[in-house]
């Protein structure tokens, strides 16, 4: 069994934008086939015409430079009328089509109410799934394999049985990562930034990136979830809202708190990074992080987007054009991500292309 479609996990609500982005790519490589993407289902596939033209564009697509997607998989055809008696059999055969050594077993389902429902299921499923893999000589626990094995069920009787590629797909169950709210943060925001520093940075790299002592502006920071974070790694913020901002932070000693536009602040000296959370039209907000890129007032940026209800694909890639424009001719380097913890909005990260900020990521 070839693995010619391309399946993909989203937050249900955003399958419509993983087909207009998968279908973009797809219409790049030139592979013909078409996506099926059911409202509010949470995930998204794309069928293509012809096997071998889905086979490379799973190969080709990567999972750092999808918006929407929180997992990619390359999968056969979907097992439609499991046997209620003996479920694992067909999975087996389809498992072991696939391969006979995988670095892990995963077994998910979508990220919606009846998908959650599916976990009486697949709960005692799993232990007899592992077992019989093993006994038809599937080694789920090689640390050398390039790919992980992936049982997505999409019913009581159907699933799409896959793979992803170590590396390029998430690490993390149904692709969510499970952050707690840190203590003494004074806002759930918080748990938002982390996710993006754990989505866009190698821990390494951050840690060279936002090192302590390193300066940040912080733009719509009230009540002051993002500031916390940066100062918890040791950082000096300015903290930009005509909100309060937590007293506790205020005493820290490594913020200053203004109370002014944050379209119309400007950095006395330039600083490592400028984060924003301001509730704003994406294209001002574009056009605000691409102002402070272009001027050298920060190195690096995070930000959100809050997306419209409506065309949302189209208003990111005019956000994506808006910054291209700024800072033409490829010399920046930007990233958008759907996170776990965004809902109608993604998170990006966007820093001028030079020797002092690396790629993260190599990308
Ligand atoms: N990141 C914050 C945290 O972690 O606590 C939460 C930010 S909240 C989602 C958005 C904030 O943006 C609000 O406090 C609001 O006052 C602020 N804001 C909106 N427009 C702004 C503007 N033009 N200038 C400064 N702050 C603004």
């Amino acid at each position: 069994m070839k693995p010619s479609r391309v399946l993909v996990y989203c937050r249900p609500g955003f399958e419509r934008e993983c087909a207009q982005e998968l279908s973009a790519i797809a219409t790049e490589m030139g592979v013909e086939g078409f996506v099926k993407a059911r409202p509010d289902s949470g995930f998204a596939l794309f069928q293509p015409h012809q096997d071998d033209m889905g086979v490379e564009l799973g190969k080709h697509l990567a999972l750092d430079h999808l918006v929407f997607p929180r997992q990619l998989l390359r999968v056969g055809e979907l097992i439609a009328d499991l046997p209620e008696a003996d479920r694992v059999t067909p999975i087996v055969t389809a498992a072991r089509a696939l391969g006979t050594s995988f670095a892990g077993l995963q077994v998910e389902m979508p990220d919606t109410n009846e998908g959650k429902a599916l976990a009486t299921l697949t709960r005692p499923l799993t232990p007899h799934l592992e077992r019989a893999l093993k006994k038809a000589g599937v080694d789920i626990n090689d640390a050398d394999a390039r790919e992980g094995l992936h049982v997505f069920f999409v019913g009581g009787r159907a699933c799409h049985v896959g793979v992803s590629t170590v590396g390029n797909s998430s690490a993390w169950p149904m692709g969510i990562p499970r952050l707690h709210m840190p203590r003494g943060s004074p806002s759930r925001s918080t748990v938002k930034l982390s996710e993006a520093l754990l989505e866009f940075f190698e821990p390494r790299d951050l840690e060279k990136r936002m090192a302590a002592g390193s300066t940040a502006v912080d733009l719509g920071a009230s009540p002051g979830g993002w500031t916390w974070l940066l100062v918890q790694r040791g950082m000096m913020v300015t903290a930009v809202d005509n909100g309060a901002i937590d007293p506790l932070l205020l005493e820290s000693g490594q913020v200053k708190h203004r109370r002014t536009d944050g379209f119309h602040y400007t950095p006395p000296e330039p600083v490592d990074w400028m984060v924003c959370d301001m509730v704003e039209s994406p294209s001002r907000i574009a056009t605000l992080v691409a102002k402070w890129i272009e001027k050298g007032w920060c190195r690096e940026s995070i930000f959100n987007l809050k997306l419209p209800m409506k065309k949302r694909w189209e208003e990111l890639e005019r956000c994506r054009g808006i910054i291209d424009e700024a800072l033409g001719g490829g010399g920046y380097y930007l990233r958008l991500k759907h996170l776990y913890h965004d809902r109608e909005e993604v998170t990006a990260y966007l820093a001028r292309r030079t020797r002092q900020v690396d790629n993260p990521g190599g990308g």
